[in-house]
């Protein structure tokens, strides 16, 4: 991903302010912008009938190369305000791989002639711009009737790569001839992959090459009358089918009758919450009260542990490293601090890794950067052993808080002292039976199940999933020592809050021990004191501390999806025995309606809100907001894959 020079402010000329010119091409027509994009893309996808004929709950997907400036986005999106019914969605899918800063954005969308309407969309749009980061950033808007998943990276990769399928195209992206690489002959054998039967496609373009990959990838085209002087340009529907992985969950797209989210921690918190901003009552259940677990902690430190490979693991917490301030500025709370973090390097094994991180990771500029041992001192306001990494988005996260916050929304019911003895599923009907706080069993019908109730949701799940307990101690320590970011080191310290610092956790993997120890005081302060020029802490600075069980996985990565059915698995998929690489033909099956979002380990502040939407955009047939190889990377059967080709059974 590359970004183009900023627009000089000389530039008054709109006939060079629209121009690009590393493709010496324009995002639009320059004499009728809005009509050309009106015509083209809206009429020429027949976008206001198809709008106004969705079912209730509906979600129509469409697909851009190209988000240039947003234009064609905006105007969909007024469009479908105008004709869709209320509880439908539109989602809009689009790869940019040479965003614009918000700066130039907004010259752009303000030079244009905008109706009132438009320009309020356009100046939220300006708003939520995301950083220059190579992921998909979702954005909502339209009291979250429509999603914008925005992602940041060649059309051809992000398409190839798209957990989902599309049901109208906007092929953009400057003129074929100008522009080469991105029309190449694996562009229409790529979108055709992603198409649902009978998706359109419509663009501004007749070249030839256009044309003739569009044919041999299984559209029929025809050519109407071009836009503005333009002699012709291309429509096409599919006749295909979408190609499915076979490993890959796809829901129907309607909508559940009743939602249970099991678990009110931050996962059953984020899931219930974006469920809910859809227009979906959920009911959340818990054996205690929310966020009584490993997410009522005052003070988690929220920061990516990255890898130096593109892991998936490292992958998802960049996105949700990118995308923190703008999900935690929608919850209009108090909850998130973003102080930044610093990483410090305090062993010449850190100094080296954080080395290769950098140089490894350039185009994550944005999010880290190497800092002196002064500079790392300036930025904490205290006098540090060493300098490291500094991580601008991270900070705090007072998850208690948040929990809270999430879950007072007017469609989430939450019944706390709710534990679940037993879950028996018929079809598309699971009944939950549970033992209230009084001890009386009761029956509950769900069509959808979503569990968020840590390492306990292995006790009810058909396929096996390795889920570990961890235990882990935060230590509070009142002290007048201010300091202003959270550091990292062997264990954390956060700046003071209400009352107190927090530095810890331990880490005691296959521990559910719940005992407070007094040691584990003394470990955890040990371990911060070592990131101070000068021990900060004594004993006597200890005022309290809270044990809690994190849950983790064997490759630390979170398990995010739908439930697959171990026993068919199992017969199908016989030949991963002897050859690792079989994919079977045909799909897999999964249980109807069964979810789990667990395994967040230690990161569960930074990632809980990405893997709620991938879970929520899987029940719910929207495309995912990641990749399918990192969807893959992060389903709950994997490790039942793993186990067949290692030949464990
Ligand atoms: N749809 C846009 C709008 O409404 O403003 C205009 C799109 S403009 C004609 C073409 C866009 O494609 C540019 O923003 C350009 O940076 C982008 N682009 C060019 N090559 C690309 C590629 N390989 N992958 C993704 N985007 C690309």
């Amino acid at each position: 991903m590359r970004l183009y020079p900023p627009i000089s402010h000389a530039v008054l000329d709109k006939e060079e302010l629209f121009r690009v010119p590393a493709f010496n091409d324009h995002y639009f027509s320059i004499k009728d912008p809005i009509n050309e994009r009106k015509v083209v893309f809206i009429e020429g996808n027949q976008l206001p009938c198809r709008f106004q004929a969705l079912r209730p709950y509906q979600v129509i997907r469409i697909g851009e190369t190209g988000f240039g400036t947003g234009l064609t986005f905006l105007l969909a999106s007024l469009c479908f305000v105008k004709h869709a019914p209320i509880t439908a969605r539109l989602q809009w899918i689009s790869a940019e791989l040479f965003p614009l800063t918000s700066q130039d954005l907004e010259k752009i969308l303000t030079r244009l002639p905008l109706t009132t309407e438009l320009l309020q969309l356009a100046l939220k749009l300006i708003d939520v711009w995301p950083k220059a980061v190579p992921a998909c950033h979702r954005r909502l808007f339209h009291h979250n009737q429509i999603i914008l998943d925005l992602h940041f990276g060649d059309a051809n990769t992000v398409f190839s790569n798209l957990a989902g399928t599309i049901d109208a195209w906007c092929l953009d992206g400057f003129a074929p001839e100008r522009n080469p690489e991105l029309w190449n002959s694996s562009l229409f054998e790529i979108i055709a992959a992603r198409s649902e039967s009978l998706a359109t496609v419509s663009t501004y373009t007749a070249a030839r090459v256009v044309q003739d990959g569009l044919a041999s990838a299984g559209f029929h085209v025809r050519k109407v009358p071009g836009f503005g002087g333009k002699r012709e340009r291309l429509q096409a529907i599919y006749k295909g089918q979408p190609k499915r992985s076979a490993f890959a969950p796809w829901a129907p797209m309607i909508k559940p009758r009743s939602i249970v989210v099991i678990g009110a921690g931050l996962a059953g918190a984020w899931v219930a919450n974006g469920l809910a901003r859809r227009g979906y009552p959920v009911s959340v259940f818990d054996k205690q009260t929310p966020a009584s677990g490993a997410s009522g902690n005052t003070q988690g430190i929220t920061y990516a542990k990255l890898s130096i490979e593109a892991t998936p693991t490292s992958l998802i917490q960049m996105q949700a490293l990118a995308g923190l301030n703008h999900w935690f500025s929608q919850l209009d709370d108090s909850t998130w601090h973003q102080t930044g973090v610093i990483l410090v390097a305090k062993h010449a094994t850190d100094e080296t890794h954080q080395k290769n991180l950098i140089s490894a990771l350039p185009k994550f500029g944005s999010l880290i950067k190497p800092v002196s041992k002064s500079e790392a001192s300036d930025l904490a306001g205290q006098l540090l052993s060493s300098g490291g990494l500094y991580i601008p988005q991270a900070g705090w996260l007072n998850p208690k808080a948040c929990v809270d916050t999430l879950i007072a929304h007017p469609l989430i019911q939450v019944h706390s002292y709710q534990e679940i003895q037993s879950v028996s599923s018929i079809n598309s009907n699971h009944r939950v039976i549970i033992k209230t706080k009084n001890g009386k069993l009761q029956k509950h019908d769900f069509e959808t199940l979503v569990w968020t109730n840590a390492i306990e949701a292995q006790l009810f799940l058909k396929m096996h999933v390795p889920l570990k307990a961890v235990r882990g101690q935060v230590t509070h320590i009142k002290s007048h020592l201010k300091l202003k970011t959270p550091l990292s080191g062997d264990a954390y310290i956060a700046p003071f809050f209400d009352g107190f610092m927090t530095c810890g956790a331990t880490y005691e993997p296959n521990s559910s021990d719940l005992t407070v120890r007094p040691n584990d005081n003394i470990t955890n302060i040990e371990s911060i004191n070592r990131l101070f020029a000068q021990p900060a802490f004594g004993p006597n600075d200890i005022t309290g501390q809270r044990v809690s069980i994190r849950t983790a996985t064997p490759d630390y990565a979170p398990v995010v999806g739908q439930i697959a059915e171990p026993q068919s698995w199992a017969e199908r998929l016989e030949r991963l025995k002897y050859d690792a690489t079989f994919v079977p033909d045909t799909p897999l099956s999964f249980i109807g309606g069964q979810y789990l979002l667990a395994g967040l380990g230690s990161r569960g502040t930074l990632t809980a809100s990405v893997a709620s939407e991938l879970v929520i955009s899987q029940m719910l047939g929207e495309v995912l907001p990641v990749s399918e190889q990192i969807r893959d990377a992060l389903s709950p059967d994997r490790f039942f894959r793993r186990k067949l080709i290692r030949g464990v059974s």
